[in-house]
């Protein structure tokens, strides 16, 4: 019998430390490994041997080509395939693949985002292997092809992916915690490296129905569509039994993931009708990003395979909730040791507070970056909408240690004696996990008893953005608590009391950033405004956070991106945008012209037609019947003259910059697209089941 464990099949289609070992000689697999964990450059003479060894690894998993697999700055993945098949000089065919090969391929890819960083004439594109994040092989029913994770560079070396600037700024935050910990008296620690677990929600929606509306086709979300009867109001979908369709998909995608080494913790029925939730154990932050964007593919994959459709976006449906990515984080050390856990003597946690206090510090310099990290089309839709994270960064602690901040800010310098042993509720520490029970759910960030967690990242975002962000904030917080405990070391002061000093000057620096009130509300806003916190609700707006110079001066003094990258970043988002709402006013457009108008009109014949036929004191008798076909026609006029408006404003972006562009389809396009959605929805109601041209929202939210 098949053994039907998740176990036993896990990591199969990846060429992790296992495979490597049983398939490398000795003294390859060990230099591999020290590249790995050290980023030392890999000889060509190892590169070859690897090569062949991860050939006819994929080959036995029925692997034809092999492809560099990298993040371009779409928030998706790229990949070119070449086959391993090749002639000899005889024309014999073989299978092959060398070190080079392996090493770097030239996809060229020159119509990649680059924000100007290459031209096309002058510009390669080049893939370079990142061996810190395992080669797999991605099976279909026909062969497979075998998948090299790779950074995506110029030819001059600049970064035009997302996992160039992550892997800096996990470089970043390691040399800083690295030296943080060396000040505590952690010697043997070799290395530390971020931990990430994403937990992925989307909505799943039957196919046959997906594929008759162009707007989810399109744009991957609804532009029109009337309030079903019942939608969340019950809230009986969260936690429900999981329908039986759908876990039927789960399974299949957990099967799959298991196999590509990606262990789902957890599946459940998200708060709207059809929303639900993966959270994956968590791992390195690069291979969580990787695994992200490789568990998004196999979702949506398989998903057809139950004739269902994969959404991903922020916002499918108005009137529901939203989908984010909720991104946990924390730091991990060569022993194993999570560097927020709060557990341990009271000069681990000391420790544990100056790690903290230090995301703190960065958090209250540089939260519009984070902000800036999640603002994208779809998030726009999402953000600030009552069951979202608003869109002001602030961080949520909890009770317990705003107790202990409080009486560190309290009680310092004074009452504290020279070997740091007051009791500072320090003990009492490991209880913060009991806060987790009734933790704030309103807040955009959270320590939730051993991690922070950021709730602003969308469902189809790269996770390579905004943990990018979050890195450079903590590693910059790091550098500046590092710096204040070595001064007063110099003085002569002992480690924890330096610390403890450090711990509180990010406890007040940080202040305008703590809030555990209810961030949903009026108040809040109003009140971060008076705290002078970056507060922007569009997307243009959020991006321009990137162009502050202070930010620019973190990422650059932190070697992440260049002042140059920087602008290039920037400018690519922006039309991503800005493409993003033309393609959704032309698709709303063209549903009005070629659908809603054409069934409005027949409905309008047959109202009058029948009208006409009545008898007159019939007629005379029902004046809500004449209203009715009023109405309808006031509708139809109105919808012809918005779609004319839209037409216009799509041909006027033509002749505007990236930013009027921006601003253009913000302000005008967004409230002529809110005009357009209503009408269309009010015409909805009027319309009957026999012309309405698309799947309205109770049948798209049912899943049968
Ligand atoms: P909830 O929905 O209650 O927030 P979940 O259990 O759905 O929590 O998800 C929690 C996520 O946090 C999981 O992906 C988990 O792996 C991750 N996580 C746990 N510990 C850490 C850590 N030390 N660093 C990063 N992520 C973590
Ligand atoms: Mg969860």
């Amino acid at each position: 019998m098949t053994d039907l464990r998740p176990s036993s099949t896990f990591g199969e289609l990846v060429f992790n430390r296992k495979a490597m070992r049983e398939r490398l000689p000795k003294d390859v697999f060990a230099q591999l490994m020290a590249a790995v964990d050290t980023g030392e450059k890999i000889d060509a003479g190892v590169a070859d041997i690897v090569a062949s060894a991860m050939k006819e690894w994929a080959l036995s998993k029925g692997a034809t080509h092999y492809t560099h697999w990298f993040h371009p700055r779409t928030e998706k993945t790229a990949e070119k395939h070449m086959a391993f098949l090749s002639l000899d000089m005889e024309g014999t065919p073989l299978e092959s693949f060398t070190g080079s090969e392996l090493i770097q391929s030239e996809p060229d890819a020159s119509s990649l985002p680059s924000g100007g960083m290459r031209s096309t004439f002058e510009a390669r594109g080049y893939t370079a292997w990142d061996p810190s994040s395992p080669a797999f092989v991605v099976q279909t029913e026909k062969g497979g092809t075998l998948c090299i994770p790779s950074i995506f560079i110029s030819y001059d070396g600049t970064p035009l992916d997302l996992k160039t600037p992550l892997l800096k700024s996990l470089n970043a935050i390691e040399s800083r915690a690295l030296r943080l910990l060396r000040l505590f008296g952690n010697r043997g620690v070799r290395w530390v490296k971020a931990t990430i677990g994403a937990e992925q929600e989307f909505f799943l929606v039957n196919e046959s129905k997906a594929r008759l509306r162009p707007d989810i086709i399109f744009c991957g979300h609804t532009l029109c569509g009337a309030q079903p009867p019942k939608g969340q109001q019950m809230e009986d979908h969260y936690f429900g039994t999981i329908h039986p369709k759908v876990l039927a998909y789960m399974e299949d995608v957990q099967r799959e993931l298991a196999r590509l080494g990606i262990a789902i913790k957890t599946r459940h029925n998200e708060v709207a009708p059809c929303q639900f939730e993966f959270a994956p154990e968590f791992s390195e932050a690069n291979l969580a990003n990787d695994q992200n964007q490789l568990m998004m593919a196999v979702m949506k994959r398989f998903a057809r395979r139950h004739d269902l459709r994969l959404l991903l976006h922020e916002k499918p449906f108005s009137g529901l909730n939203g989908s984010g990515k909720h991104t946990n984080f924390s730091l991990m050390d060569s022993e194993g040791r999570n560097l927020l856990s709060p557990s341990g003597p009271q000069k681990r946690s000391i420790q544990f507070l100056t790690f903290l206090g230090a995301f703190l510090l960065g958090l209250s310099r540089y939260g519009s970056l984070l902000r800036a990290s999640i603002a994208s089309p779809g998030n726009m839709y999402r953000l600030g909408g009552n069951e979202a994270p608003p869109a002001i960064m602030s961080v949520y602690l909890g009770e317990v240690l705003n107790r202990i901040l409080d009486r560190i800010e309290e009680g310092l310098p004074e009452s504290i004696p020279a070997k740091g042993s007051i009791d500072l509720g320090l003990n009492r520490l490991p209880e913060i996990k009991a806060d987790n029970t009734d933790r704030n759910r309103t807040a955009p960030i959270a320590f939730t008893g051993n991690k922070f967690e950021f709730r602003g990242t969308g469902a189809s975002q790269s996770l390579g953005g905004p943990v990018t962000m979050l890195m450079a904030a903590w590693a910059w917080g790091l550098e500046q608590m590092t710096g204040l405990i070595e001064n007063r070391l110099g003085d002569g002061v002992e480690v924890s009391e330096a610390a403890l000093e450090a711990i509180r000057f990010a406890a007040i620096e940080s202040r305008n950033v703590r809030f555990d009130g209810n961030c949903y509300s009026d108040e809040w806003a109003r009140e971060a405004v008076r705290r002078g916190l970056p507060v922007a609700y569009s997307t243009p707006e959020a991006l321009s956070y990137y162009l502050v110079p202070e930010n620019r001066e973190l990422l650059s003094g932190l070697k992440i991106m260049s002042d140059r990258e920087i602008t290039a970043f920037y400018e690519i988002q922006v039309e991503r945008y800005l493409k993003s709402r033309e393609i959704e006013l032309g698709v709303l457009e063209s549903m009005v012209r070629e659908g809603i108008l054409p069934a409005v009109t027949r409905q309008l014949e047959l109202d009058i037609k029948t009208y006409r036929g009545l008898t007159e004191t019939l007629s005379e008798e029902m004046p809500h019947f004449r209203e009715k076909i009023a109405t309808l026609a006031r509708i139809r006029e109105k919808l012809v003259s918005a779609c004319d408006r839209a037409q216009s404003l799509r041909a006027r972006l033509t002749s505007m910059s990236l930013e009027e562009g921006a601003e253009a389809v913000t302000s005008e396009g967004l409230a002529l697209m809110g005009e357009m959605r209503s009408l269309c929805d009010s015409a909805e109601s009027h319309v009957g089941n026999d012309f309405w041209p698309y799947p309205r929202y109770r049948e798209l939210l049912l899943i049968f």
